[in-house]
């Protein structure tokens, strides 16, 4: 199979500067993997092999912060059998999935304090980052305008129509009131201590986002969310194929370019981990919950 690669970026200039975070001491990143999607290489990046099996990661990533703790996306939820029934047929038959453990049965079972949690940042408005949602009554959801307005009009595919669209979200929309930051036009500093800083990366979806995490440690997180699908996107700079691209995305060339942008951030920042959403290697390089198990995911993929 042909590859296509995309061109390499130029670094981010050294004009711009890496942005100073603050995080406090006892802050967290804690991957909460739900289950996969059964999936090969060649549906995920273009000249990837059909041989190459690569169960997607879908879950969630708890940010712990003393100000409130947020949860990213929200992998499969109880009603996970249900939502896919209100899917379209053939896409029920192209989707093979395995729930380990939802979010929410994972952090009761981790004895975690639900009144630390605040709320769910969505990467993207897709079903399989919003699945959970329901089994969090009441929490706030954050989620970038264009993709909550683009979540109940027609351009959006694969939300669950019917299903979703009856339950009583409580949205909040993320403003990107900041400047500039690493390359992308603006921001949204969560708690103001550049720990959790939000950037708007239209092109999977109207609306999808950046979130990037600064640990004590100063370690540094991207989570991407969908806009590669594993990390060979981003570090051999291969897109989706070009047949995926077309029914998965909503505009092509934006993500293209913010691809490429995360490309310069990451010449930029040579120590930064990336997380694809659906990448389960990325989400074993963040601290894991105790007491759980859940096939030993990715301890195995690394
Ligand atoms: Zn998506
Ligand atoms: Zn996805």
């Amino acid at each position: 199979m042909k590859k296509s690669k995309l061109p390499m970026p130029a670094p981010l200039p050294a004009s711009i500067p890496v942005p100073e975070a603050r995080p406090p001491a006892d802050m967290d990143l804690v991957a909460v993997p739900t289950g996969v999607n059964h999936r090969t290489a060649a549906y995920a990046y273009t000249g990837g092999s059909i041989f190459d099996k690569r169960d997607f990661h879908i879950g969630a990533a708890l940010i712990k912060h003393p100000q409130g703790d947020l949860l990213v996306d929200s992998g499969f939820g109880r009603d996970i059998a249900k939502q896919i029934a209100t899917m379209p047929r053939i896409f029920q038959k192209i989707t093979k999935y395995d729930v380990w453990k939802t979010a929410a049965d994972q952090l009761k079972a981790a004895g975690y304090d639900f009144g630390r949690l605040s709320g769910i940042l969505l990467t993207h408005a897709h079903w399989d980052h919003m699945s959970g949602i329901p089994d969090f009554p009441g929490l706030p959801v954050l989620v970038s305008p264009r993709d909550r307005a683009a979540f109940y009009s027609h351009e959006m595919f694969g939300n669950f129509r019917g299903y979703f669209q009856q339950l009583p979200f409580n949205w909040r929309d993320l403003t990107f009131e900041g400047g500039p930051y690493l390359g992308f036009p603006r921001h949204h500093d969560v708690y103001g201590d550049g720990s959790i800083v939000c950037v708007p990366a239209p092109g999977h979806t109207p609306g999808s986002i950046i979130v990037f995490v600064t640990l004590p440690n100063q370690v540094r997180y991207a989570l991407v969310g969908d806009l590669v699908w594993q990390r060979e996107g981003l570090t051999r700079r291969l897109e989706r194929p070009f047949l995926i691209r077309r029914l998965g995305d909503f505009d092509n060339e934006g993500n293209r370019q913010n691809i490429l942008k995360m490309v310069s951030v990451m010449q930029r920042i040579p120590g930064l981990i990336v997380v694809p959403a659906h990448d389960q290697r990325a989400f074993a390089e963040m601290n894991q919950l105790p007491n759980v198990t859940t096939k030993g995911l990715i301890l195995a993929a690394r």
